[in-house]
């Protein structure tokens, strides 16, 4: 994957409301369209929450199944499920989609993070249970680590054998509670990383941008979308997910840089497909 990036777009969260973001995507609907058009932008994997009748955040399975579907008869892009969930959910809800709907990716969180004035926990045992039913799926992790120490704790899984190579990290920088994006911080993650993985950089809020700069400066990919930021500039709402995906694009062009297909991640992440 000489000279490329791989972009992602996390297009609806569990946290952003239409209230926030009038162009949020909802419906299976919503969310095939902004596949399509994230697509077209140059996004290769979309991170997926899906929301029920209310707009509320849910682990359903029958609203993933609905969601993967209408996006699988627009889309090839690579789906990334989420099993962060929304704060409040237990870890049996949290896993249930990647159990019963087997998705090429899923996010997997490697460890407790303050969120806000909330928390989400994740132990190393309930890590263990996700990493084990990951495998036995082959569903390829996304190791989302919102603190230094929870790239640390990812290596217990990978010195038990739970995870397979080529290991994918997500570092959420600036939550609320959690770090802030810095160069010194980035940096600070991508020293801990065992050799040979690979890292997608997801900026919170006003650090989304610096943190595309960033990942592009490290050799990282690039996370964008409505689940870690509305705005495209200072007080203006982006318009769609896709604006933000085509400004990745354009900055990742600017730096010598072509995204990746979905097909070009698949081998190279060695995805089920
Ligand atoms: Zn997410």
């Amino acid at each position: 994957m000489n000279n490329k990036i791989v972009i992602t777009c996390a297009c609806t969260g569990a946290e952003t409301s239409k209230e926030l973001q009038p162009a949020l995507p909802i419906t299976p609907e919503e969310v095939a369209r902004t596949a399509e058009e994230c697509r077209a932008a140059g996004a290769a994997i979309l991170h997926l929450h899906v929301r029920d009748e209310a707009g509320k955040a849910t682990q359903s399975v029958a609203r993933f199944r609905e969601a993967i579907e209408a996006i699988r008869r627009k889309s090839d892009i690579i789906i990334e499920i989420t099993t962060g969930g929304a704060v409040g959910d237990t870890a049996e809800e949290r896993l249930r989609p990647v159990i019963e709907l087997e998705p090429e990716m899923a996010s997997l969180d490697c460890g407790t993070v303050n969120f806000g004035d909330e928390y989400i926990v994740n132990t190393l045992p309930i890590m263990r249970t996700f990493a084990a039913e990951f495998k036995k799926r082959k569903v390829r992790a996304t190791l989302e680590c919102f603190d230094l120490g929870h790239v640390y704790a990812s290596q217990y899984l990978i010195k038990e054998g739970l995870l397979e190579e080529p290991y994918h990290y997500g570092f959420v920088l600036n939550v609320p509670g959690a770090v802030p994006y810095s160069v010194e911080n980035l940096n600070a993650f991508i020293r801990a990383l065992p050799q040979g993985a690979n890292f997608t950089v997801m900026g919170i809020g006003r650090s989304s941008l610096p943190a595309q700069y960033g990942a592009i400066a490290t050799g990282g990919w690039i996370r964008v979308g409505f689940e870690d930021n509305v705005y495209y500039s200072k007080g203006v709402l982006a318009t769609s997910n896709a604006q933000l995906v085509e400004r990745a694009a354009r900055i990742a062009h600017e730096a010598g840089l072509t995204p990746a297909t979905p097909d070009e991640v698949r081998q190279y992440l060695k995805l089920r497909g």
